[in-house]
């Protein structure tokens, strides 16, 4: 089974890994490098100060990372995500995982072991930023898996905060029953699982991991509380979170480009923390770094096509601009059929995603990856008095520092042409394509640079 190894392996060849071998401290210098390549390759930090242990970052901070970590083309990405989402898979479970071999009790200082780093100027301290969440529904046994921020808070205690989503809502009904919360904490996982981990889907995320890898994922089981644990873990931190519980968490650097705000937030209470032989540490970079919008991207797209795809059959890609942090601007191209299916595109996406504040949607001739392209359909292709969709009074997120009492306006931008635009709408300009294969093939010469 693939694991962050074998995703290494198959970077290292694409030529989209670099190796540091320099000395670097763990205090905003990892960081740094990691900026400075944010588009770049995958770092490999082979020399932390004080630390054996390396360190993985920009491990997905290109869509094109999962595509090679999976084996798979650039423009499979995001038909696999979808195809997992409709055709999940079970995991299995197993007895062995090679994250078991090295084995710590709960209480060891975490940093006297693990190179954790400090990510942001403002941060509250040393962060687990790529840590996988995994925990149950305590009334259906349903399994979550979700990233979350983890602040190390001493010898065995981490705070972590809890998006309003799963995990937090499995804690509110220990809370109403007056039980504990078992928790396993995975670090240094294939990005097929990362993405994974980041659907917003009602369904248990291993169950799409395997349908994204197209085999079950294996899971081990932890050692002292009752969660399984991908074998392909590097690192594998249990506990126990008490909903009583709540410690000061933050201000962490988070996707908005912000800091969230320091408030009282859980706390696990490690009963065990296991690592392989000589493990990979993972860090994500926090904030508007590519690595902490694609990886939360990927997965959001996969469910918006899926959305879109049940109204407008002829969706055709969708993309979160990281502009928009990629999470509150969507463009989509639609291959149109129908009046009006722009408009249908525009409404489905906000209520796919209560973040999703702008939408443009695009014909199939146009480039997603090209800001430019998509600008040029927006100028060219709309009629501001009919081809823009306002709502205002949606319900928001807080995390939009522009809502209102958790309300938004949205705003939608139809760029798509009439369906009964003539052909010559969309004829672009330019020289015979006969003509300019030509010239490309006898460019050496032109140019003199044969
Ligand atoms: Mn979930």
């Amino acid at each position: 089974m693939d694991d962050l190894r074998i995703a290494l392996q198959r970077l290292a060849s694409a030529g989209a890994l670099q190796r540091v071998t320099t000395s670097l401290h763990w205090q905003y210098e990892l960081a740094a490098v990691l900026w400075k390549l944010q588009h770049g390759p995958t770092v490999l930090f082979e020399n932390v100060d004080g630390y054996d242990t390396p360190v993985v970052g920009n491990l997905l901070n290109t869509r094109d990372k999962l595509a090679i970590a999976l084996d798979i083309g650039p423009d499979e990405v995001q038909p696999r995500v979808v195809h997992a989402l409709n055709n999940p898979i079970e995991p299995t479970v197993v007895d062995e995982a090679p994250w078991l071999d090295v084995q710590h009790p709960g209480e060891i200082d975490l940093t006297d072991i693990l190179p954790i780093p400090v990510i942001s100027e403002r941060d509250a301290g040393r962060y687990i930023s790529a840590g996988v969440l995994i925990c149950k529904d305590p009334e259906t046994g349903r399994r979550n898996m979700a990233i979350c921020r983890m602040q190390v808070q001493g010898p065995g205690q981490i705070g972590v905060y809890l998006a309003p989503t799963h995990s937090r809502g499995f804690l509110q009904t220990h809370r109403a029953r007056g039980t504990k919360m078992d928790v396993a904490v995975a670090i240094g996982l294939h990005p097929g699982l990362l993405v994974a981990s980041q659907l917003l889907t009602p369904l248990d995320e291993t169950h799409v991991a395997g349908g994204i890898f197209q085999q079950p994922v294996p899971l081990a089981r932890a050692r002292t509380v009752d969660v399984e644990v991908p074998t392909g873990a590097e690192i594998v931190l249990e506990g126990v979170i008490d909903p009583a519980e709540e410690e000061t968490e933050g201000p962490f650097g988070e996707f908005p480009g912000t800091y969230a705000p320091q408030r009282k937030n859980p706390v696990i209470r490690l009963t065990a923390v296991s690592t392989r032989e000589r493990p990979i540490f993972q860090m994500i970079v926090g904030g508007r770094h590519p690595e902490h919008l694609v990886t939360g991207a990927i997965a959001r797209e996969a469910g918006l096509f899926n959305a879109i795809r049940s109204v407008v059959p002829g969706v055709r890609r969708v993309l979160l601009t990281e502009g928009g942090t990629c999470r509150f601007h969507a463009v989509v191209s639609i291959a149109k059929r129908f009046p009006g299916e722009g408009r249908l595109t525009i409404v489905t996406a906000f209520a796919n995603q209560d973040l999703i504040k702008h939408v443009v949607v695009v014909d199939d001739d146009i480039d997603l990856d090209n800001p430019t392209d998509v600008e040029w359909a927006v100028a060219t292709r709309t009629r501001g008095h009919e081809d823009l969709v306002v709502l205002p009074g949606m319900k928001s997120n807080p995390v939009d520092p522009m809502s209102v009492d958790r309300t938004i306006t949205k705003v939608g931008i139809d760029a798509t042409l009439p369906v009964d635009a003539p052909a010559e709408a969309r004829q672009r300009v330019g020289v015979p394509a006969h003509v300019m294969e030509d010239i490309t093939h006898r460019w050496g010469d032109i140019t003199g640079n044969n």
